[in-house]
């Protein structure tokens, strides 16, 4: 076993460990990776062809012995436009040894009535500033491995619930597979030709699909 990959095989150990990134798979569009960790896969998953795969997908932190997985992992070379994935406002960039570069997207409501935000993780460029408004399918950077990203360049996604405190927090993570434009587990690739209704939210792939034209 070369070097190399014994220490990406470490750090996906050691990001299971912690309930961050860590199933690998090769690249690739159109395919959703299943794991033995899925719970029954609840949510059937359709992904459009030109859609790059998924390779970890959602996972409640109630299993026992499963620490969860947050929001899903796209599989995407480093330096892939990361878009955002509905109207809203840039309410956060931060930058942590976990997460490395993120930014955090604040949308309007859900049909449920509850606010939602979007974070996307692992970034190597932000190019939005707090508070900035941005439209649906900007640009806000590009994909990377910084923080602890198993060892693999990847786009880690996720959709909180934000309560109505000011200034909002979130409370919550939600399956990003319930908030497809086309309905859920149904995803849907942000296509600058098309029409979207802005509220209630719901969201588009957060980069862009092969074949799609997107800006
Ligand atoms: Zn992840």
């Amino acid at each position: 076993m070369s070097r190399r990959i014994t220490l990406r095989l470490l750090a996906s150990l050691l990001a299971t460990a912690l309930g961050g990134c860590a199933i690998y798979a090769d690249y690739g569009f159109g395919r959703v990776a299943r794991s033995r960790l899925d719970p029954g896969l609840a949510t059937p998953v359709s992904l459009p062809p030109g859609a790059p795969t998924i390779s970890q997908r959602f996972r409640p932190d109630d299993v026992p012995f499963d620490a969860g997985h947050k929001g899903f992992d796209l599989l995407v070379p480093s330096g892939t436009p990361v878009i955002a994935a509905a109207a809203g406002s840039v309410s956060r960039l931060s930058l942590t040894p976990m997460f490395g570069r993120q930014i955090r997207v604040d949308h309007g409501r859900a049909e449920a009535g509850h606010r939602l935000q979007t974070r996307y993780v692992h970034l190597s460029a932000r190019l939005v500033s707090e508070g900035e408004t941005v439209r649906r399918g900007q640009l806000l950077g590009y994909s990377g491995m910084s923080g602890l990203a198993a060892g693999f360049p990847h786009l880690h996604f996720e959709v909180h619930r934000l309560d109505d405190a000011h200034p909002p927090r979130a409370r919550g993570y939600l399956d990003p597979q319930l908030f497809w434009v086309d309905g859920v587990g149904r995803v849907t690739c942000f296509d600058r030709d098309r029409d979207y209704a802005e509220a209630p939210v719901h969201l588009t792939y957060p980069v862009p699909c092969r074949g799609v034209n997107w800006n």
